[in-house]
């Protein structure tokens, strides 16, 4: 089977693993931290805290920016769960806001449109959640523009998008943003096995950050209530999690860090293949917006609704793991009991049903692009 996604791992990684095995620390060490700067220092961000997931990154970036009861988050339908699930876990109420038909991205009309609305009824969302979707960052300029108007913080979730461009900057400076989370689950663009990480350009929030992924606990003298006893002390704060990431993980994600561009200039080689090849056939491509350099996380085309069943099963039956991303988190039976429906985001809804994800990361090689191209035009043919 040719995976729609696989990790690249390199003999190098495999010594930077070993190394820490070897060493004093299994977690809570330096690589850690060097690890965090690394990746600040690479997307251009004043701080990053790693975490032992995405899921966790977002859920500490709410909790940072107070997010809780009696609160409204608004994320994009064509995301993965953890998206809208974060604000969840905080007590908040969640929201969706319907795609743009071009890039799958969060719409910025129909963000605008729905602000309105939602400042008329005096229920307008203290986050805003855009997700860039397959890798392309969203329209982040105009979205910061209204959050100014509007009122609202932002939390990038760019768990497709490290390495990715937008206006010249990589993602994860936050130039329009509070926090921009990252993934490196095994999937995604570069990998720790499990593993996130929350950046941002604010210390505060950085702060506020690293204490919650540890306890709620602090070392740091002038965040304590009492004068320290003495230099075992330390005292819990807030109510945290252990959302910590291994030194293993962090020495396998700062090995792979270091085939960043190469693995998005690579993953673009193999998307513009697929343009090329697929030009002539009766499938929507993807298309790249001005001002972004998309990471490429993902390849999707889109085919005929009548036929995308059919489609995906013969390519799945020729030994090609295509996938679809994503089923509208709002039609997710959870969702559904909390009261959306179907119609809710129609955009979403219509691109769910024309999706298929084929195969796209480094390893891939140019025979199985080959043999995936001609499967395509054999699905369809049919
Ligand atoms: C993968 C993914 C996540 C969750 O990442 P984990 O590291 O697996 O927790 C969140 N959002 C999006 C858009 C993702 O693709």
């Amino acid at each position: 089977m040719i995976p729609y996604g696989r990790q690249d791992i390199q003999p190098s990684d495999i010594a930077a693993v070993t190394k820490v095995l070897e060493s004093d620390f299994l977690t809570q060490g330096p690589v850690i931290t060097s690890f965090e700067k690394a990746v600040a220092e690479k997307v251009g961000a004043m701080h990053a805290v790693a975490c032992n997931s995405a899921t966790s990154a977002l859920h500490l970036a709410c909790l940072a920016l107070d997010v809780g009861v009696g609160d409204v988050v608004w994320t994009s339908p064509n995301t993965f769960v953890a998206s809208a699930n974060c604000a969840l876990y905080c007590g908040a109420e969640i929201d969706f806001v319907d795609i743009d038909p071009e890039t799958f991205n969060m719409s910025v009309e129909a963000l605008l449109k729905k602000l309105t609305a939602a400042e008329a009824a005096g229920r307008l969302p203290k986050v805003v959640i855009p997700v860039h979707f397959a890798g392309q960052s969203c329209d982040m300029a105009a979205i910061y523009d209204i959050s100014l108007k509007f009122g609202f913080s932002i939390i990038e979730d760019a768990s497709h998008a490290i390495g990715g461009q937008y206006r010249d900057s990589y993602v994860g400076r936050c130039c329009y943003s509070d926090i921009t989370v990252f993934s490196f689950h095994p999937v995604k663009i570069i990998t720790s096995a499990e593993g996130g990480m929350a950046l941002t350009g604010a210390e505060g929030l950085a702060n506020r950050l690293r204490r919650l992924r540890q306890h709620g606990i602090t070392r740091d003298a002038t965040e304590m209530v009492d004068e320290p006893h003495g230099g075992w002390y330390y005292e819990q704060v807030d109510l945290g999690f252990n959302y910590r990431m291994t030194e293993l993980q962090a020495a396998l994600g700062a090995s792979q860090l270091l085939r960043l561009d190469d693995y998005v200039v690579r993953r673009a080689e193999l998307a513009h293949k697929y343009d090329a090849e697929l030009a002539q056939m009766t499938v929507h491509l993807p298309c790249e917006q001005i001002e972004v350099r998309s990471a490429w996380h993902l390849y999707v085309v889109r085919v005929d609704p009548v036929c995308r069943a059919k489609i995906f099963n013969a390519l799945r039956s020729d030994g090609i793991g295509v996938n679809v991303h994503y089923i509208p988190v709002h039609l997710q039976p959870f969702y559904q009991r909390r009261g959306f429906v179907r119609g809710d985001f129609p955009v979403a809804e219509a691109y769910y049903a024309s999706a298929i994800s084929i195969p796209l990361f480094p390893g891939l090689t140019q025979e199985d692009q080959r043999y995936v191209v001609q499967r395509i035009a054999r699905a369809l043919d049919k």
